[in-house]
């Protein structure tokens, strides 16, 4: 008996390969990440990130410093953390930064002592504020120690986050820690790009200050929005790798900045426009880990979803 040709879906008909439709798909990833930006429902989401701490405070010394604490802190489920850090910036009170830059070790502590998240305390934070205290003194803003870090690396905006981290850090730390070199959990709050880490929490805080005001960020700093790296998260890589902007497994720098470079070819001005609409879609559990008939039928992103694409028991097996 002739075996029937196997016939493809339509949507998988006439596609190249990955290799080739990293370039060749750009023309229909821009308009369905636009969908995707113009139909997320930033005002809910907002709700329902961190950054919504940040909108709270109307002072940009206010707004950079709580920016970089709940940046910090963004690890694990935004649920959990959320309401610890409201309870946070209040009890710093009005002027968080004024506050910050005034108070004693001593008077820090205090305030921050009712703090706890896995394995963040009020040494941690109150740490953090001191060394973000003290460089606004010094620098005038975290903005400016960001823009004279910038204008010091002749090799771009990574070594100009290195040399931010290592100035942060370099204050005396033993009324917090008990030495005076940060340790290993101050370091997993504020991490440098120096190592293989994706510095997800560094790059979200960037974003926040760099990208021009839109209701979510800032742009408070000035920088160009074209030089930051996208907040690699388990969300939005797992999406990317959907969409075939990267086909790396690992969330670590080199994958964001191989997501970066290809959002960069939509956008070369803003590449990170899109993350908060990426992040969010998996966030909400609008996109799930596997093919959703009643999600994807919603979703933008459906059209250049690879993960759409598949065949049910194919997309499980390839993990893609
Ligand atoms: S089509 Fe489905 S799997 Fe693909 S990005 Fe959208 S929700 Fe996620």
């Amino acid at each position: 008996m002739p075996v029937p040709p196997t016939v493809l879906p339509p949507s998988r008909q006439h596609r190249p390969p990955f290799q080739v439709l990293r370039f060749a798909r750009a023309p229909l990833v821009q308009p369905a990440l636009e969908r995707l930006l113009s139909s997320a429902d930033r005002r809910a989401h907002v709700a329902h990130d961190p950054v919504e701490l940040v909108h709270r405070q109307r002072d940009p010394l206010d707004q950079e410093i709580v920016g970089l604490v709940a940046s910090a802190v963004a690890y694990g489920r935004v649920d959990l953390f959320k309401p610890r850090l409201a309870r946070l910036v209040d009890a710093l009170g009005p002027e968080p930064a004024r506050f910050a830059r005034s108070a004693t070790p001593a008077e820090l502590l205090e305030r921050t002592a009712g703090f706890a998240y896995r394995m963040t305390g009020p040494a941690e934070v109150s740490a953090l504020l001191y060394c973000a205290a003290s460089i606004q003194q010094r620098f005038g803003s975290l903005g400016a120690l960001a823009q004279t870090c910038l204008t010091a690396s002749s090799a771009g905006w990574r070594e100009a986050l290195d040399r931010f981290v290592a100035t942060l850090w370099k204050h005396d730390l033993r009324p917090f820690v008990g030495q005076i070199r940060p340790t290993r959990r101050l370091l997993h709050l504020v991490a440098s790009p120096g190592g293989q880490s994706a510095c997800k929490r560094l790059n979200l805080f960037a974003r926040w200050m760099v990208r021009p005001a839109d209701g979510v960020d800032l742009g408070l700093w000035p920088v160009a929005p074209s030089l930051l790296v996208i907040p690699l998260d388990t969300h939005v890589h797992r999406i990317a790798r959907f969409l075939g902007l990267t086909r790396r497994t690992d969330l670590s720098w080199k994958t964001a900045e191989e997501i970066t470079a290809r959002l960069r070819h939509l956008d070369p001005d803003d590449p990170v426009k899109f993350d908060f609409a990426l992040s969010h879609l998996g966030i909400s559990g609008d996109c799930p880990a596997h093919r959703d008939a009643e999600k994807c039928a919603r979703c933008p992103l459906r059209p250049i979803c690879r993960m759409w694409d598949r065949p049910a028991n194919s997309a499980r097996r390839s993990g893609v």
